[in-house]
């Protein structure tokens, strides 16, 4: 790790006020992707920007169809939600599952969404629950938000405030882990809006996505059946040691059937 000057603001403007007087600044949320990178001398900020003094990031707020987390809220706490189990059980599942409980008791929504590593859980809530990202100053729709690998319609010292999620009439995620840290190697989120069907993706491609070649067809016959007649190519998708393309589209029409199956029986 190389040496760096650390800042805990107390408030989002703050926070955005060091980010410009800085030379090369950075937020931290839960650290478990921004810490190892650190050591590993894959960053090199001058300035460390803490945000776990801000208390305004933190917090769940259910309003009518709508679940709004703050983005400093960890894992854990919208995994043991009442709140979010009682209206949208589907996202305290997904955070559930995410990696183990250290990292679930560290690791933030906000951090996860502004990374936006390719196998992450919650980007596929983002995309498949139509969210809106908020920032101070703007707010993006799910649709626009996620660009490429490691790369989000975030402009450099934007900070993410909350993340207001929609209430499916019945949803279900399904992913298959990696069996080392519990990333998705694919995972699939199905939500079904009173028949309207949006189908995320994650783990698959660079970024999320929504599968909508599956969606049409989920909106003409919600069946496990129906998955079945579907095509997904694998151009574009992430080739690693992991899994290869091909089998991470195999694994988005598996993972996509699971989930069909799961939301059938809620
Ligand atoms: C062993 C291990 C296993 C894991 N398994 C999984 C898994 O199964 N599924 C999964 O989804 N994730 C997994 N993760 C990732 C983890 O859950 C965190 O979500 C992720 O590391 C980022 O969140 P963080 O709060 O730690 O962010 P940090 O590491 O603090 O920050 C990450 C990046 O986001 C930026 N950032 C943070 N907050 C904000 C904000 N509010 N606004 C703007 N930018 C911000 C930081 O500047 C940094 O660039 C795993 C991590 C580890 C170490």
């Amino acid at each position: 790790m190389y040496q760096f000057n650390y800042h805990k603001p107390t408030s989002v403007e703050e926070a955005q006020a060091l980010f410009k007087a800085v030379e090369d600044g950075m937020f931290l949320a839960g650290g478990q992707t921004l810490i190892p990178t650190l050591k590993q001398r894959l960053a090199a900020p001058t300035d460390v920007i803490d945000l776990s003094g801000i208390a305004e990031l933190s917090g769940i707020e259910v309003r009518d169809d709508r679940v709004s987390v703050g983005a400093f809220t960890r894992h854990a706490d919208v995994a043991d939600s009442a709140e979010i189990r009682r209206v949208l059980p589907v996202l305290s599942a997904l955070a559930g599952q995410i990696g183990d409980g250290q990292v679930r008791n560290r690791g933030t929504l906000g951090g996860s969404v502004a990374n936006s590593d390719p196998a992450a859980d919650y980007p596929a809530a983002v995309v498949a629950l139509g969210a809106t990202v908020y920032t101070a100053s703007r707010s993006i729709s799910a649709d626009d938000y996620f660009k490429d690998l490691f790369e989000t319609a975030l402009e450099p010292g934007e900070i993410l405030s909350r993340i207001e999620f929609q209430c499916p009439t019945r949803a279900a995620y399904r992913k298959f882990p990696n069996p080392a840290s519990r990333y998705a190697t694919v995972g699939v989120l199905v939500a079904d809006f009173s028949g309207d069907i949006r189908v995320g993706v994650t783990g698959a491609g660079p970024c999320a996505f929504r599968a909508t070649a599956l969606e049409e067809v989920l909106r003409e016959q919600l069946s496990v059946e129906a998955v079945e007649t579907v095509e997904v190519p694998d151009a574009g998708f992430n080739s690693d040691l992991h899994a290869s393309a091909e089998y991470r589209a195999h694994l988005v029409k598996v993972m996509t059937k699971r989930a069909v199956a799961d939301l059938l029986k809620a």
